[in-house]
């Protein structure tokens, strides 16, 4: 690495200036870039800057692949389902949490599909099965003294059918919240937890300095 020139004494320390009033490691790494190189930082994944969100330095990652928005790395890990940086194996501090039912119903699929035909199903067969009910019930109490044979098979023909029917609906209704239960645990949403509680001091500093001396024949490369 180069020495440090007198020229560049007024940089420096504005920059540990910017480190030692903010707390705030998203607008440090930011700022320091910006001064230095003079050009507006963009994400490595989906190359648009600031105006598409907060930038984030989250790994050891350096030069033009130092910054990512915390939404587009967020989609990233959980689509790839890894839970550290591709290109400098630094591991990030993750949480992940169950996504809604709003957002697997959303999702399309085979399982889907199935559901809404269920559930259509379900709407049609309650109206009938309960209007059948009532019927059979009906035809059972006329001929209670009359036939006495004929009512109590209506009766059994009766319990038969809500039997079926409640029989199908618990069964489609377990097999749906298997479903989705397994797809809640096999596709949980990542969350992205910077700066790492543990390093938050001395992590802050390596960035500075980091942004700061870094030798650009060092740059990340693909
Ligand atoms: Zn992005
Ligand atoms: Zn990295």
């Amino acid at each position: 690495m180069t020495g440090i020139r007198t020229t560049d004494l007024p940089i420096i320390a504005a920059a540990l200036t910017l480190y030692s009033c903010s707390a705030n490691l998203c607008s440090l790494t930011q700022s320091v870039s910006l001064s230095l190189n003079g050009e507006e930082p963009f994400c490595r994944i989906c190359h648009e800057g600031l105006s598409a969100g907060d930038l984030l330095s989250p790994c050891e990652c350096a030069g033009t692949l130092a910054m990512v928005h915390r939404v587009c790395l967020e989609h990233w890990l959980t689509a790839s389902g890894t839970s550290h940086c591709e290109l400098c194996h630094f591991e990030f501090a993750l949480e992940r949490l169950p996504k809604p039912f709003t957002e697997w119903l959303a999702t399309p699929s085979m399982q889907r599909r199935t559901l809404c035909g269920d559930i259509i199903c379900f709407l049609f067969i309650t109206p009938l099965a309960s209007l059948s009910g009532w019927l059979c019930v009906q035809g059972a109490l006329d001929l209670y003294y009359s036939n006495g044979m004929e009512a109590f098979g209506l009766l059994m023909l009766t319990l038969a059918l809500f039997t079926i029917y409640l029989f199908w609906t618990v069964v489609s209704l377990r097999y749906h919240v298997h479903l989705f239960k397994s797809w809640r645990e096999t596709n949980p949403r990542v969350r992205l937890q910077t700066p790492r509680p543990a390093q938050t001091p001395q992590r802050q500093q390596n960035l500075a300095l980091h942004f700061l001396f870094k030798d650009k024949g060092k740059e990340t490369v693909v």
